[in-house]
C-alpha cells in the first residue's frame, strides 16, 4: 500500500511538470451496453408509441430528461419561474430555473393531401407538447454543435402499439449514450454542444423547427447539426448489412470529407450511400438547411417494418449502431478539431 502510494505520488508529479496539454480531444464513443437498455425502454409498451400529446409521449420526454440530468448535462430548454416561501411570514421569491424541457403547442388537427382532395384529420383543439434538450458549455459558448434525434413516433392505432424502435428509439438512445461519453470526459469542448430530442417529427418536424426558429438558430451560432434517425436496421436489399447513408449540403464538402475519413477509420468501414440534402424534407436536418446550417444526417435504411407495429427493439442489430455511434463520434471530434 505504501509503495502504491508512492508510485502515485512520484506520477502525479512527473505529470505536474509536464507542459499544458495540447493533444487533440479524444472522447470514447459509447458502446452497446451504453444504449441498448434505453433503446428497449423507450421501445417498450409502456410508452404507447410516444405519440406527441399522449401519456407515453409525455413519459418518454421525462425519461429522456431524467437520463440527461443523470449524465450531467445542464438544462438547455424553456427558464421556468418558481415561487419559493412557505409559511406567511416569509417573503415569496421568485425563483428563475432553466429546464431541460422547450415547450410548444401542437395542434391535433393536420392536413393530408390525398390525390386531388386535402383531408382534415385528427381531432379539434391543440396541446403542449415539448422538445427535451441539454447542453455542454464550451470553451466559445457562442458557437454551438447541434446532435438531434427525434422521439416521438406514431403512437397507438387500432389497438396496436407502434413501438418505434429503429423509428427513432435508436437514434434517441444513441444521442444520450453519445451526450454521456461527452459529459464524462469532463474537459470543455471548443464549443458549446447541444444535445436534443425532437418532438413531432413524424407530424411535419415540428420541433426541430419550433428549436430552430426560437434559439436564433443560424450558421454564425450552430456550426453543425448532426442527424440520427433510424440507425438499428438495414434495407432487406442490404445483405451484408453494411450499409449507411449520410446526407450533407454539396456546399459542404468539408464534412463529407470528414465523413469518408472517419469511416476509413473504423476496423470494418460501412458501404457509404452519401447524398445531397437539397430539396429533400425527410427529418430534422431539413429544418437547419431551411436556415443554411450545415447537417449530416445518419440513416441505416429502410427496413421492412418501417411505421407498422412491428419495428420492435429485439430486432435492433446493435453492433450496427454501435459502428454508427464510433462513427458520428468522430465526425463530432473533428468539427470541434477544425474549429
Ligand atoms: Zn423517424
Amino acid at each position: 500500500m505504501r509503495r502504491f502510494s508512492f508510485i502515485t505520488i512520484a506520477l502525479w508529479l512527473i505529470s505536474a511538470t509536464l507542459p499544458a496539454q495540447t493533444n487533440p480531444m479524444s472522447v470514447s464513443a459509447p458502446e452497446i451496453n451504453d444504449f441498448a437498455a434505453t433503446l428497449t425502454f423507450l421501445s417498450s409498451d409502456w410508452m404507447e408509441g410516444r405519440e406527441p400529446g399522449s401519456r407515453g409521449g409525455y413519459m418518454s420526454a421525462d425519461f429522456i430528461a431524467g437520463i440527461m440530468q443523470l449524465n450531467g448535462l445542464s438544462p438547455y430548454g424553456d427558464i421556468d419561474t418558481l415561487k419559493s416561501g412557505q409559511n406567511s411570514n416569509a417573503e415569496a421569491k421568485t425563483i428563475f430555473q432553466q429546464s431541460y424541457f422547450q415547450h410548444f403547442e401542437l395542434k391535433l388537427y393536420y392536413v393530408e393531401k390525398i390525390g386531388p382532395w386535402s383531408l382534415i384529420l385528427g381531432r379539434p383543439g391543440s396541446v403542449i407538447v415539448s422538445n427535451v434538450t441539454g447542453i455542454i458549455r464550451g470553451q466559445d459558448s457562442t458557437k454551438s454543435i447541434v446532435v438531434g434525434a427525434h422521439y416521438d413516433h406514431l403512437g397507438i392505432r387500432n389497438g396496436l402499439i407502434y413501438n418505434g424502435a429503429d423509428d427513432n428509439a435508436s437514434g434517441v438512445s444513441g444521442m444520450l449514450a453519445l451526450a454521456k461519453q461527452w459529459c464524462e470526459h469532463g474537459e470543455k469542448p471548443a464549443c458549446n454542444i447541444i444535445f436534443a430530442a425532437w418532438n413531432c417529427e413524424e407530424r411535419g418536424m415540428h420541433g426541430s423547427r419550433y428549436f430552430v426558429r426560437h434559439t436564433d438558430a443560424n450558421p454564425g451560432r450552430v456550426l453543425a447539426y448532426i442527424n440520427m434517425d433510424m440507425i438499428s436496421r438495414s434495407a432487406p436489399e442490404d445483405t451484408s448489412r453494411r450499409q449507411l447513408s449520410i446526407g450533407t449540403m454539396p456546399q459542404s464538402e468539408g464534412l463529407r470529407q470528414i465523413a469518408i475519413e472517419a469511416n476509413l477509420g473504423l476496423s470494418q468501414p460501412f458501404i457509404l450511400d452519401l447524398w445531397d440534402v437539397t430539396g429533400h424534407s425527410g427529418s430534422d436536418y431539413a429544418s437547419f438547411t431551411a436556415e443554411n446550417i450545415p447537417v449530416m444526417t445518419f440513416f441505416s435504411g429502410y427496413q421492412v417494418d418501417y411505421h407498422t407495429p412491428e419495428d420492435d427493439a429485439e430486432k435492433a442489430d446493435l453492433k450496427k449502431m454501435e459502428d454508427i455511434l464510433k462513427l458520428v463520434n468522430r465526425c463530432i471530434l473533428e468539427i470541434l478539431e477544425e474549429l
